[in-house]
């Protein structure tokens, strides 16, 4: 099934299901509020009225945790020039990071923006210390992300955390697919474009800890609740590892897209 957070079409947000015929109402104004208070696997009992979206907006506005993998990509991490990991690369934003589907990237001028198209996890049950099994059963779906990244912030340290957690740098969206629809074991792509030119295209099955891998890793030391977001890596093609390096520009158009996910469309706004 398909899920998001729409604008319908008396103004108002709602979180909305589409079991395969059209947009319907969940009784909640977004996803997060919904799987808050609603088993991940009982849309089908609660499905309300049709309804016509006039906007996808960010699905899950309010995640307790967003949890972030980088160095995940075989491709990606011969890229940067570092050997295969033997344990995941984890870094965390807060939920003030994340816009919705359309929403323009806002940053201050003068600092080298890089993208990195990625596939997000939502995690739909709460979990503590889940092995492979429990983790795969604990995902609600699959969305797209963006893990925009100010560069020169992020190498000022070892520590990645200050060039990754800008606010309204990371758009989230447009839908939430569950995994009977979507196998990224399997192998989707994940695709960026920047102003019409594809610079990243990878495909999922190159992640070297995959979907349920990075969820139960990370549930070892945290809990995870319905509602957050693991976001998996990124492929090769990122800015930075061009020669020379290239960075988003204002006004800079940016395309994020998975197969069967759709696509985030997002205006870079320095300001
Ligand atoms: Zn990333």
């Amino acid at each position: 099934m398909r899920f998001a957070t729409v604008t319908g079409a008396d103004g108002r947000s709602t979180a909305a299901a589409d079991p395969g015929d059209g947009w319907r109402r969940l009784p909640a104004p977004h996803l997060s509020a919904y799987l808050a208070e609603f088993p991940a696997a009982s849309a089908q009992n609660v499905l309300g009225e049709r309804i016509e979206p006039t906007a996808l907006t960010l699905p899950l506005p309010e995640p307790r945790k967003v949890v972030c993998c980088g160095l995940n990509y075989a491709d990606h991490i011969l890229e940067m020039g570092r050997e295969l990991p033997a344990h995941p690369t984890l870094f965390a934003k807060y939920a003030d990071t994340l816009i919705g589907p359309t929403d323009d990237i806002t940053l201050p001028p003068g600092l080298n923006v890089d993208w990195e198209a990625e596939l997000a996890v939502v995690v739909g049950t709460e979990i503590r210390g889940a092995d492979r099994d429990e983790a795969a059963a604990a995902i609600f779906g699959y969305t797209v992300a963006n893990d925009v990244s100010v560069r020169d912030w992020q190498k000022r340290t070892l520590q990645w955390f200050q060039g990754k957690a800008w606010d309204h740098s990371t758009p989230i969206g447009p839908i939430v697919v569950t995994p009977d629809e979507l196998d990224p074991v399997a192998g989707v792509e994940v695709v960026c474009r920047v102003d019409g030119v594809e610079r990243q295209r990878g495909t999922t099955s190159q992640l070297v800890f995959d979907a349920a891998a990075l969820v139960a890793y990370v549930s070892t030391f945290t809990r995870l609740r319905p509602g957050d977001l693991v976001l998996t890596g990124t492929p090769s093609g990122v800015g930075m590892g061009m020669t020379p390096p290239v960075f988003l520009t204002d006004g800079a158009v940016l395309e994020t897209e998975i197969t069967g996910l759709g696509v985030l469309r997002n205006r870079v706004v320095f300001r």
